[in-house]
């Protein structure tokens, strides 16, 4: 494709991901986030991204600022980031779910079956080459299959999403492995082989018609709004949830001008 056209279509992509953002913000498919969520965390980075990061789902910090990992367990993100020389504005960044569970409860199947469609939509439009899950939800969704990460991690393997066919990398979450040095420093070991899983390109894409799953359907039309939902509610912290660990809070942070402001 010649290099006018491969722009083209990335300012298309990018372009139907700022819808997908606006059908995200609008979201009240889960009653109970809809109602207590300062803002709609759908994600941030590159739009053009080879490579992905899917968390869990946003902690009061992210709720705060509108931006995934931007807690403690972010700096460490940055931090590993940077031992491989990437940044976030090379990468993107999203998570299962898109809302903050209150008081950082784990999310519950179903809203992790409502915010999936989200996620599929993300990786169609982004066309990541490589997608690092953090941790056991997305490893698991991703996968489809309930095992966990500590058997998982550092394991590369070419998984079909909807109709695209990536390198799937699961490795420990940075919060787990805030407050346990040897998880860190397995953490750090798989981070240094990012670079050349990234070095290998893009799977072999299945031709259209033999796909193992259905493209994901992701007619995100028809869901419920929920207009004038920003500012609702006042989140409370569980301490033993890690992402809610003290000192991640980032009191008086300015909110994030706009989650397109990388992309
Ligand atoms: N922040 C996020 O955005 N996601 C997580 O999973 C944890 C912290």
């Amino acid at each position: 494709m010649a290099a006018t056209d491969l722009a083209a279509t990335a300012t298309a992509r990018r372009e139907a991901l700022k819808q997908v953002l606006a059908q995200a913000r609008a979201c009240a498919r889960c009653p109970e986030l809809a109602a207590t969520r300062n803002t709609v965390v759908f994600g941030s980075g590159n739009a053009d991204a080879e490579l992905m990061f899917v968390g869990e789902a946003p902690g009061a910090t992210e709720d705060e600022r509108g931006v995934p990992f931007v807690g403690r367990a972010g700096k460490l993100l940055d931090q590993l980031l940077d031992e491989i020389d990437l940044t976030r504005e090379a990468v993107f960044v999203a998570n299962v779910l898109q809302c903050r569970p209150p008081g950082n409860r784990d999310p519950l199947p179903i809203e992790i079956d409502n915010c999936h469609e989200y996620l599929l939509r993300k990786v169609e439009l982004i066309e990541p080459t490589v997608i690092c899950t953090l941790g056991n939800f997305s490893t698991k969704l991703l996968r489809g299959d309930p095992t966990g990460i500590t058997r998982l991690h550092g394991q590369p393997e070419v998984l079909t999403l909807g109709a695209r066919a990536v390198r799937l990398y699961p490795i420990f979450h940075p919060a787990a492995a805030l407050y346990t040095p040897r998880m860190l420093e397995t953490l750090r070991e798989d981070f240094a082989r990012l670079p050349e899983l990234l070095a290998l390109g893009a799977p072999p894409q299945p031709p259209p018609g033999e796909l193992d799953d259905p493209p994901a359907a992701v007619e995100l039309d028809d869901q419920p709004l929920a207009p004038g939902l920003d500012g609702a509610g006042e989140r409370e912290d569980s301490p033993e949830r890690a992402r809610a660990a003290p000192g991640e809070e980032a009191p008086g942070a300015p909110p994030a001008p706009d989650q397109l402001g990388l992309f």
